[in-house]
C-alpha cells in the first residue's frame, strides 16, 4: 500500500539545541542541530512511514520575524499542496510557537494537519523532551482525521488560536486556558477531547490576503503591543505614533480596562488614523466588550495574535 508521507520543516529552537553539558537545560544554545539529525536520531519516525526533511531555518524563535514567516507560509502551501503529503510537522522554539502556530492558521487555512512541536530542553539534555514530543506530533500528523494548525508539546494537543506558552522551565510549558487542549497523545495513540479545528474562512475578520499576496515581509504594517499598568502613561504611545506606528494593541488589565492616562493616549491615537484594538494581560479569559467601549477588543485573541490578526487585516485590500 503507498502510503503518503509526512514532511517535517525545521526551524530551529531548543529541541535543536546543544548544551556543554548534558546536565545543562537552561545554559544552552539553541538552534544548532539540523532537522535531518533531529530525524535520524528517532529510527521510529522513519519506521512508521516516509518522512521528508527540510530546514526552513535555524534560529532562536525569539528572534522569529517576518521573512521566516513568510518564507515557512510559502513551504507549507507548497508541499500541502502535494496529494502524497499526508500532513506537516514543523520544529520550532518555545518562545514564539503560539504566534507562528495562529499566522499559520490564518494565512494558510489548511485543511490538511499542521503540527507544530518544540522541547523545553537542548537535544543535549541528560533527558531531553524533544523527541518524545516529535514522535507525538508525528503521531498527530498522521491521524487520518487530522486536520488544521495544532501545537503537540509534552503529550498533549493544543489548537492555534487558543493556546499560549505559560510556564518558563516546565516541559508541560502550554497551555489553552478555559478552551482546553484539544486532546492527548499517549504511547502513540490519540484520545480526542475536542473536534480538530475546522478551517477558517475569514480568520481575523475581513478577506485577508493569501500568502503569495502577502506584501513583501520588509514593508508589513508595524503594528506594536503596549501594556497598561499602575502609573501607565500616554508616553509610548506617543513615541509610537511620531515613529509612524499603524496598529497598537494594548494589553489592558482584567477585561481590557485601561489606565486613563494611557486611555487617553490611544484614544488621541484612534482619532488621528491609528488601528488600536484591546485584549488584556490576563493569561485567560477575553476582553467582555461592553456598549459603551470605545476601543475595539481583540476577540478572545491574546496581545501577541492580536498584533498579527491587525497586522493581517492592514494588510487586506480596502
Ligand atoms: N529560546 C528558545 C526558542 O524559542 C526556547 C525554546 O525553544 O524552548 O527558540
Amino acid at each position: 500500500m503507498h502510503r503518503q508521507q509526512i514532511v517535517i520543516l525545521g526551524t530551529g529552537g531548543t529541541i535543536a539545541g546543544r548544551a556543554e553539558s548534558a546536565s545543562d537545560n537552561v545554559g544552552y544554545t539553541a538552534a544548532q542541530v539540523g532537522v535531518d539529525q533531529l530525524v535520524a536520531a528517532i529510527p521510529a519516525l522513519a519506521e512508521a512511514g516516509p518522512v521528508l526533511t527540510e530546514q526552513v531555518a535555524q534560529i532562536d524563535s525569539k528572534d522569529m520575524g517576518f521573512a521566516v514567516w513568510a518564507r515557512l507560509a510559502a513551504r507549507v502551501n507548497h508541499f500541502l499542496a502535494q496529494p502524497d503529503v499526508k500532513g506537516i510537522v514543523i520544529t520550532h522554539g518555545t518562545d514564539t510557537i503560539e504566534e507562528t502556530a495562529y499566522f499559520l492558521h490564518a494565512v494558510c487555512r489548511p485543511a490538511k494537519p499542521v503540527v507544530l512541536t518544540c522541547a523545553m530542553r537542548p537535544s543535549t539534555a541528560l533527558v531531553p523532551d524533544g523527541p518524545q514530543n516529535l514522535l507525538d506530533a508525528m503521531a498527530v500528523a498522521r491521524h487520518p482525521d487530522a486536520a488544521g494548525v495544532v501545537l503537540v508539546c509534552a503529550g498533549t494537543v493544543h489548537g492555534a488560536v487558543d493556546v499560549q506558552k505559560v510556564h518558563t522551565y516546565k516541559l508541560d510549558a502550554f497551555s489553552s486556558g478555559d478552551a482546553g487542549p484539544l486532546g492527548h497523545v499517549e504511547e502513540g495513540a490519540l484520545r480526542m477531547s475536542r473536534n480538530w479545528p475546522s478551517v477558517p474562512v475569514d480568520p481575523v475578520g475581513v478577506a485577508i490576503k493569501t500568502v503569495s499576496e502577502l506584501a513583501e515581509p520588509d514593508r508589513w504594517p508595524r503594528v506594536e503591543v503596549v501594556m497598561s499598568h499602575a502609573g501607565a502613561s500616554g508616553a509610548v504611545v506617543q513615541a509610537l505614533q511620531a515613529q509612524g506606528v499603524q496598529g497598537l494593541v494594548v494589553a489592558g488589565t482584567g477585561n481590557g480596562s485601561l489606565h486613563q492616562d494611557l486611555e487617553a493616549a490611544l484614544l488621541q491615537a484612534q482619532a488621528a488614523g491609528v488601528r488600536v484594538v484591546r485584549a488584556t494581560r490576563c493569561p485567560n479569559g477575553r476582553v467582555l466588550p461592553a456598549p459603551k467601549d470605545k476601543i475595539p477588543d481583540s476577540q478572545g485573541l491574546s496581545p501577541v495574535k492580536a498584533r498579527i490578526a491587525l497586522m493581517l487585516r492592514l494588510m487586506a485590500p480596502a
